[in-house]
């Protein structure tokens, strides 16, 4: 066969193919194209899952008349100038429009503000159709009919209605989370509806925008990032590491407004909460980049969604660095999620000895529902004159020998007392307040000026020996031991090189590493703490971090893992007792430590209890 030039048709089908996946790629554009002409208002109608009907009307300038046309012609774009270094609107390539065009009947309606009618143009499976005049307010309203009609073999590949409409969703509060200024309506056509007000573009407007998308409990359980590097800007939110999920998807990433899926963001969020969760937990994070347009290239992928950092290694420090510095910051803090469940677990009726939830479980006291099923026989609100024998109290109040314990310290003589009580007053002013008593061999009780603090004693010594172990692996040279014989590992020779580069840093971790001719590298010592060791694996992941980060974070992981390991082995286990100093000394520490309000393991290590939610459980409120 000859070669010859193929059609428009064919030439916008093939760009297709890679712009245009699902139906939620549609929206993806055209919002995209509404939010680049300024619409403050963006309103999605889908149907059949998007693949019947995209319609999505904005707000924004409008295209004039006589450039409809141009509009869905490849290539022609009223955004990109002479720079392709210097992209500072969402699309950039003009083809979206004749993209979408080529596979589905679309039409474009629009006026601008300098016009006094509308206009509309027609396109179908490639085909254009004659400008005619239209009626319609200022703003363009695109409608997408019959999505891959043009090509089968795409259409075959879609997902059932619901998938569709799921992603489209996601979508939509992907780029809205970037845009908190806008209004956004999404209808699909099984009524479901999102709706997202317009809040607005200061600091506090962007968090109202994100708790409409990630859920009202976020801004609680979530601390503000904002840092500055080498002139890249990085603000947001992450959660506090007792508030994670089983998932990475409720991590949202945008370079300069731009919705970003990025493996460099995402290994450094990783890396950055690597102390304080568990492998298999995940933090929430929203994390907004700016920089100069220049420094980063957006021009990767037909779909915009990647990009790629001229300087990953300043990305990854900035976003790791800014992140642990935050989660130090905000020292101990509990989730409130946490104190919730036990709100619920404390509930009349929730225990095994109660009524059962009343049917409309919310979390105010409900007098109508305590009068009637209140049995005082029975109840977990039973006065107390009434008396403590039966096997319930058991189960809720302290046991008497727990009491013993504690009465045995220090507080029970009545000179000590009184100095302990004055010295204790000042102590409830402390975030975690005065150690009131320890309970089931390892819970201690505290007690601020407005709350109850329950600490779990184990978990929170292993944090803070694993603190005090971390900092002296990193404030000097990691001790190191010599191999008897040097590991030769042969690597790619660009591996090699980058492996030299870093050799000093190696040197500090405690792995001795040099040139071993070309292609090649020798280890001749290892952090003594990892004892026997892989030591050809340790170093090839290394020579991968290097390449895709710029960083050694790896050895250092590794080695504060094994920190981790010997903390849990050298702090206090459940059970010991501990004397009223001691606990005060414990929480005084882990109100010094940051990080402290979690474990190792990611879970909290104390929670606490508002007074006003208990008098609530009391009924008083
Ligand atoms: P790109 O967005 O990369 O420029 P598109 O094919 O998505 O390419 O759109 C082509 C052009 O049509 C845009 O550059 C813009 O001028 C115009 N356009 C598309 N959608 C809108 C809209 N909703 N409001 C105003 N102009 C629009
Ligand atoms: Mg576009």
């Amino acid at each position: 066969m000859p070669i010859r030039q193929l059609s428009e048709t064919m030439i916008n089908q093939i760009a297709a193919g890679e712009v245009i996946e699902r139906p939620a790629s549609v929206v993806k554009e055209l919002v995209e194209n509404a939010l680049d002409a300024g619409a403050s208002r963006v309103e999605i109608v889908t149907a059949g899952g998007g693949l019947n009907l995209i319609r999505v009307t904005d707000d924004g300038s409008g295209i004039p008349e006589r450039e409809l046309a141009l509009a869905i012609a490849r290539h022609c774009t009223s955004k990109l100038t002479e720079d392709i270094n210097d992209i500072r609107s969402l699309g950039f390539r003009g083809e979206a429009l004749p993209s979408i065009g080529s596979v589905s009947r679309l039409s474009i309606r629009s006026r601008t503000a300098a016009s006094d009618s509308a206009a509309e143009i027609g396109i179908e499976g490639g085909r254009v159709l004659p400008v005619r005049p239209a009626a319609a307010n200022r703003g363009t309203t695109v409608e997408v009919r019959d999505l891959f009609f043009a090509t089968p073999a795409r259409l075959k590949f879609m997902k059932g209605e619901r998938a569709e409409s799921s992603a489209t969703s996601d979508v939509v509060k992907r780029i809205a989370i970037a845009f908190p200024a806008v209004r956004f309506t999404l209808a699909g056509s099984d009524r479901s509806m999102l709706e997202l007000p317009a809040a607005d573009d200061s600091a506090a407007g962007s968090l109202r925008r994100v708790a409409q998308v990630m859920g009202a409990d976020f801004p609680d359980n979530s601390i503000a990032i904002d840092a500055t590097r080498d002139g890249v800007h990085l603000t947001g939110h992450v959660s506090i590491p007792s508030f994670t999920r089983a998932n990475a998807l409720q991590q949202y990433a945008y370079v300069n407004g731009r919705p970003v899926r990025d493996k460099l963001i995402a290994g450094a969020i990783r890396g950055a909460y690597a102390d304080v969760l568990p492998r298999d937990r995940h933090a929430v994070t929203v994390l907004f980049l700016t920089l100069d347009p220049a420094i980063v290239d957006v021009n990767v992928h037909p779909a915009k969604a990647d990009v790629r950092f001229r300087d990953p290694g300043l990305v990854r420090g900035l976003i790791v660095g800014a992140i642990r510095q935050a989660l130090a910051d905000a020292g101990v803090r509990a989730a409130t999620t946490g104190a919730a469940g036990m709100m619920a677990a404390f509930r009349p009726g929730a225990t095994s000895y109660g009524h059962g939830s009343p049917a409309n479980g919310h979390r105010s006291y409900d007098a109508a529902y305590r009068a009637s099923v209140f049995d005082p026989a029975r109840s977990s609100q039973r006065p107390l004159d009434m008396g403590f024998e039966g096997a319930d109290f058991e189960q809720r109040g302290l046991r008497e020998n727990e009491q013993a314990a504690f009465d045995a310290g220090p507080l029970a003589s009545a000179d000590a007392r009184a100095g302990q009580d004055e010295a204790a007053e000042t102590l409830l002013g402390a975030v975690l307040g005065a150690a009131r008593a320890q309970v089931h061999e390892n819970y201690i009780v505290a007690q601020t000026r407005d709350s109850l603090i329950i600490v779990d004693q184990h978990a929170a010594h292993e944090r803070l020996v694993y603190e005090a172990l971390k900092n002296a692996l990193h404030s000097r040279p990691v001790p190191s031991q010599m191999l008897l014989l040097p590991e030769i590992i042969d690597l790619p020779e660009e591996d090699a090189e980058r492996l030299a580069l870093h050799s000093e840093t190696l040197a500090r971790f405690g792995l001795g590493i040099e040139r071993f001719g070309p292609g090649a590298v020798a280890v001749r010592e290892t952090p003594s703490m990892l004892g026997e060791t892989n030591v050809q694996q340790l170093v090839r992941d290394l020579a991968d971090e290097i390449a895709d980060n710029d960083t050694v974070d790896t050895l250092k992981e590794r080695l504060d893992k094994i920190a981790a390991t010997m903390a849990c082995h050298g702090s206090v286990r459940s059970g010991r007792l501990l004397k009223a100093e001691e606990m005060n000394a414990l929480l005084r520490q882990m109100e010094a430590t940051p990080g402290s309000g979690t474990c190792n393991h990611g879970r909290p290590t104390y929670i606490e209890l508002k007074l006003a939610d208990i008098e609530r459980l009391f009924g008083r409120r």
